[in-house]
Formats: C-alpha cells, sequence, structure tokens
C-alpha cells in the first residue's frame, strides 16, 4: 500500500502526536510492553507483559523464569533426576508420597482421564519411551516404527485405573507417568498467580501449545490470537477475539511427528492402541478458565475425535474447536462468537 501525505498535513500530525505524548507523561502513567522469548519445560516460551512500573515488570519475568525451571526440576520432568515424578517412576511398586501441589493437579487429571473414558492418561509413559517422537520430529533419520510385541508389553503398564492415588501415589512396577500433555498448561496456571500477587495489568503468556490471556491493557481493546494452520506452515486458520482473561491451548499432529512412506507419526497417543491417534483430526483448540483443563482437552478431545470431543467439551462447559484433516472445522457455539477469519 502506498502512503500518501501531504506536507503540511504531515507536519500537524507530528505536532499533535507530539502534544499528545508530552500531555501524557505529566499526568498518565503509560503501560509499557516488556517481552521475552526463551526455552524452558523442553519448548518455547513467551512472556510479554504491559507495565506501568519497569522495575515491577523485570522482577516478575525473573520470577516467571525461575518458576517454570523449578517446576520443570522439582515437579513434572520425568527425565530430570530427582523431580517428584521423577521419584514417582523411580519408585514403581512402591508407595510415594505426593506434595500438596501434585496431588491437587494429579486429583484434576485423574478426573478428566475418566470423564474421557481414557483418552487422557498420563501412564502412557513407556508407551511415549518406545515411540520416542520427541527425539526424532526435528532428526527422523534412524527412526524406527516400535515392535509389536515390545509395543504390548509396553502397553501392558499403562493404564490410570491400575493407579492409587491419596496423597500417597502407588504405580504398578515398570509403569512411567508423562506430564507431557499437561504440564504446560500447569505452568500457565502458576505463572497467573504470579502476574496476580505482582498486580500485573496485563500480559500474553505462551508456553508451546499453552497460552494465557491476562488482564486488560490501557487502551480496553482484547486480545487476537492466531490459530496456526494445520497444513500449512506460519498461516494461520482463523484468529479468536478474547475480550477477558482466559487460556487458550492447542493440540495437532502437526507440532511433533515424523513421515515414514508418507504415514504421518505424531506425539499424540491414543492409549487404546497405543499407536498415534488417528481420529481424523489434525487440530483442536480449548478456550477456558483453566491452564490445567485447556491443556488436558485439548489433548483429550484429540484423541476422541470430533463428535465424542465436543461432548467432552460441552461436559466441561469449555470453548473448544476442531479441525479435520480435510480442512473442515467445527466449533462449540461460545467458539464462533470468537472466532475471526482475519485477524
Ligand atoms: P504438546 O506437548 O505439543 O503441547 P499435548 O499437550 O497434546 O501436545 O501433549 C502431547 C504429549 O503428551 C506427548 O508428547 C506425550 O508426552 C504425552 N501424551 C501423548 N499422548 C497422550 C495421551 N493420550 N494422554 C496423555 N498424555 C499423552
Ligand atoms: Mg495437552
Amino acid at each position: 500500500m502506498k502512503w500518501h501525505c501531504r506536507k503540511s498535513n504531515c507536519i500537524m500530525m507530528v505536532c499533535i502526536l507530539v502534544v499528545l505524548l508530552l500531555g501524557g507523561c505529566s499526568f498518565l502513567k503509560k503501560q509499557e510492553l516488556l517481552s521475552q522469548t526463551y526455552v524452558a519445560m523442553g519448548t518455547v516460551v513467551g512472556v510479554n507483559l504491559y507495565v506501568e512500573d519497569l522495575r515491577l515488570g523485570q522482577e516478575t519475568q525473573t520470577l516467571i523464569a525461575d518458576s517454570l525451571k523449578e517446576l520443570e526440576n522439582d515437579y513434572l520432568s520425568y527425565r530430570v533426576e530427582d523431580s517428584e515424578i521423577w521419584k514417582i517412576n523411580h519408585n514403581s511398586g512402591n508407595t510415594v508420597q505426593l506434595s500438596e501441589f501434585l496431588y491437587e493437579y494429579l486429583q484434576e487429571v485423574w478426573d478428566i482421564s475418566e470423564k474421557s473414558g481414557g483418552a487422557l492418561d498420563v501412564t502412557i509413559g513407556e508407551v511415549t519411551r518406545l515411540w520416542n517422537i520427541d527425539t526424532y520430529a526435528n532428526a527422523p533419520e534412524g527412526f524406527v516404527i516400535p515392535d509389536e510385541e515390545e509395543l504390548a508389553a509396553a502397553m501392558e503398564r499403562v493404564g490410570y485405573e491400575k493407579i492409587t492415588m491419596e496423597q500417597t501415589l502407588t504405580i504398578p512396577e515398570g509403569m512411567t507417568i508423562d506430564l507431557g500433555a499437561v504440564g504446560k498448561g500447569i505452568a500457565c496456571d502458576v505463572i497467573k498467580e504470579i502476574l496476580i500477587e505482582k498486580e500485573i495489568p496485563a500480559a500474553v503468556i505462551s508456553v508451546g501449545g499453552s497460552n494465557l490471556l491476562w488482564g486488560e491493557k490501557e487502551n480496553g481493546q482484547g486480545w487476537i490470537i492466531g490459530v496456526t494452520h494445520p497444513r500449512e506452515d506460519g498461516a494461520y486458520l482463523g484468529y479468536l477475539r478474547l475480550d477477558k482473561s482466559c487460556f487458550v491451548a492447542t493440540s495437532g499432529d502437526y507440532e511433533r511427528f515424523v513421515l515414514v512412506d508418507g504415514e504421518r507419526y505424531h506425539h499424540i497417543m491414543n492409549p487404546e492402541t497405543g499407536y498415534p491417534a488417528k481420529s481424523g483430526l489434525c487440530g483442536v483448540t480449548i478456550v477456558c478458565d483453566s491452564g490445567l483443563l485447556s491443556d488436558a482437552l485439548s489433548t483429550a478431545c484429540f484423541v476422541l475425535g470430533k463428535e465424542k470431543g465436543m461432548d467432552l467439551a460441552k461436559l466441561y462447559g469449555v470453548e473448544a474447536l476442531f479441525v479435520e484433516e480435510d480442512g473442515n472445522i467445527t466449533m462449540t457455539e461460545g467458539m464462533k462468537k470468537l472466532w475471526l477469519t482475519e485477524g
């Protein structure tokens, strides 16, 4: 687009701008955007804080980064030695005391496992380990489809219903818990608490496919977030206009996958088969008021497919968007009201 601007008009606009800026400085504190991008919890994290006080913003950035490290190292990662999940996995067959923090989240996870008929099952660890898609997604050289017998043996060690949990947790011998489907959502919940504590007026946070849109910008405008096109790199299918704080999570078969003879082996497993879920979907987006729920339900709905996924979304009262492999899009009524075809 060409910009036509007469010289006199330009001078007038600059003058108005200067007046506005000077006037604003004297009686209004302006929100500034503090942005950071880094890798944490095995994914890309974006922290965008709208703050009036830069020092408070920087303090909050540090607190968020420290909390993500703590979450991964002390609680959630099955790869980090001595994390709570690592200890549970390395004490399979024995009873382990749970922290209050993990106990509360795991109770919710178990509830979602039950209500989704096992489509979300964090005891899937032995199966995800065998497929090891995370490792081969960026470097497919050497990837092999797991041997059927080995897969069957790993499947013997899957099943949330085999677990007893109170304040303590006992998992059967050889079982591995993998919180990959819910960890980023939990991280967004934890960050929300920090934003409240620090009284941050507005923020946009992304932890991989899990997002938190928080507060209100000073211009009173809501948030617009793009929904990634599952098959076109860098393109968006459409946008969501969100007027109040919420969590938005997307799960898809296009994030981490390996192609073998045209077949797509991706990282979301069907706990009934032990193979990557083939539900006719290539992406699911959930909007709701909990990070954990948005993350857990996007994974569960992906496994369940459009019809059953829609039922689950309605059961939890969340908004959902399903993208089928043929490009067809289906949404809950509430999601339709948020949907924009142009950003
Ligand atoms: P992402 O990690 O890309 O955000 P998801 O939230 O959908 O995607 O979680 C996928 C991860 O969850 C996998 O990498 C794996 O670790 C784990 N996982 C895969 N299938 C399931 C399942 N059916 N239930 C629970 N966890 C799963
Ligand atoms: Mg998930």
